[in-house]
């Protein structure tokens, strides 16, 4: 028996050693498992027919490690769209299995920074990791051909480089960049149909976030089921009516209280200007217990919350973060996370969650 032991603890000894000294190798050969499960996956081709949100990041323009810049994606059937891009959205998209070369269109709420801070990192993923032979779709209200015209403009060597590099099979010429297509909204009109075909309906409406105009929020119909992207904004009533039955309402929120604390410490700091900083955006975003508020009002099914002002990072946050709203809103509330998928079955079906980083 002690002979059997020695021999095992030996043989063990012998094989922990053999994995130790071949570590690196043992560790290409999981990359190579890792990268075929992932560069190439395909999370939209394994979806059933509905209305699916993923979230892509729902961080806010504070730096945040755990989550990444504003960025939700609509999947209708096998349609992809992208409202915003913030900073670090397009490595969450590609985590998601969400192919950039799928994009039908990228939809812009506004311009502030925080929501196009990862554009041209979508573009270039889009053109050059999925042969794209025309530019990456940017819709948006007025002004959104500047935004574009000026990144193009700011990525246009890097493009030539890449073609030259390349070769123009791989990086072609005709796909680099973004082509902008703004809708027209005149000041102080509601809303305005953008797309309406193959089942698909998106609405675009306006949203309170002054001094920042025109500001919009997105509608999508699709196959019975309904999702609403608030944009930035304060509370709203044209959010209120354009959200009216919705299954799934995405909201922005600041929380007064821990945005409250940042104010104090920055204040105590002598650091008035900073202090500027976290009381400012009290204006024009809408807290928990709000969002909650026109949730109820608007006869909404589900809450999810995003555009996470300030970040949290403690879990623990959550719940000072929230304050009321859960008793304010009694269908189901989720603190959103980058990653997240919510599926909305076509037609009818209940809402089904999970998270592709985890
Ligand atoms: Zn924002
Ligand atoms: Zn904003």
């Amino acid at each position: 028996m002690k002979r059997v032991l020695t021999v095992s603890i030996t043989v063990l000894s012998v094989l922990g050693i053999a994995l130790y000294l071949n570590r690196g190798e043992i560790s290409v050969a999981l990359m190579r498992r890792i990268a075929a499960q992932t560069i190439f996956s395909d999370t939209i081709g394994t979806l059933s027919d509905g209305l699916h949100v993923a979230l892509c990041g729902t961080g806010s323009p504070y730096p945040d490690p755990t989550r990444a810049g504003p960025c939700t994606a609509i999947i209708a059937g096998q349609r992809l769209f992208i409202v915003d891009s913030g900073r670090g959205s397009a490595d969450i998209i590609a985590r998601m299995g969400l192919q950039s070369g799928r994009i039908e269109a990228v939809l812009l709420t506004h311009f502030h920074s925080d929501h196009i801070d990862g554009l041209a990192q979508l573009a270039e993923q889009h053109w050059v990791a999925w042969k794209a032979k025309t530019p990456l779709l940017v819709i948006g209200p007025p002004g959104v051909d500047r935004v574009v015209g000026g990144l193009n403009e700011a990525y246009a060597l890097n493009g030539m480089y890449r073609t030259a590099h390349h070769g123009p099979d791989v990086a072609s010429p005709s796909g680099f960049g973004m082509t902008a297509q703004p809708f027209a909204m005149s000041d102080g009109q509601p809303s305005a149909i953008i797309l309406d075909e193959g089942g698909l309906r998106i609405t675009a409406f306006a949203v309170n976030h002054e001094p920042v105009r025109p500001a919009v929020g997105y509608r999508f119909d699709y196959q019975g089921r309904s999702v609403v992207v608030s944009g930035d904004t304060g509370k709203s009533d044209n959010l209120v009516r354009m959200a009216t039955g919705a299954d799934l309402l995405v909201h922005e929120a600041i929380s007064p209280r821990l945005a409250g604390v940042l104010e104090e410490t920055a204040r105590a700091s002598g650091r008035t200007d900073v202090a500027h900083i976290f009381r400012d955006p009290l204006s024009f975003h809408t807290p928990p217990s709000v969002a909650a508020d026109e949730a109820t009002q608007a006869r909404v099914h589900a809450l999810v919350f995003t555009h996470f002002i300030p970040p949290l990072p403690i879990r623990t946050l959550e719940g000072p973060f929230l304050g009321d709203a859960r008793e304010r809103f009694s269908g189901p509330l989720f603190v959103g996370r980058d990653g997240d998928l919510f599926s909305l079955p076509a037609q009818k079906g209940p809402l089904q969650v999970q998270n592709l980083l985890n």
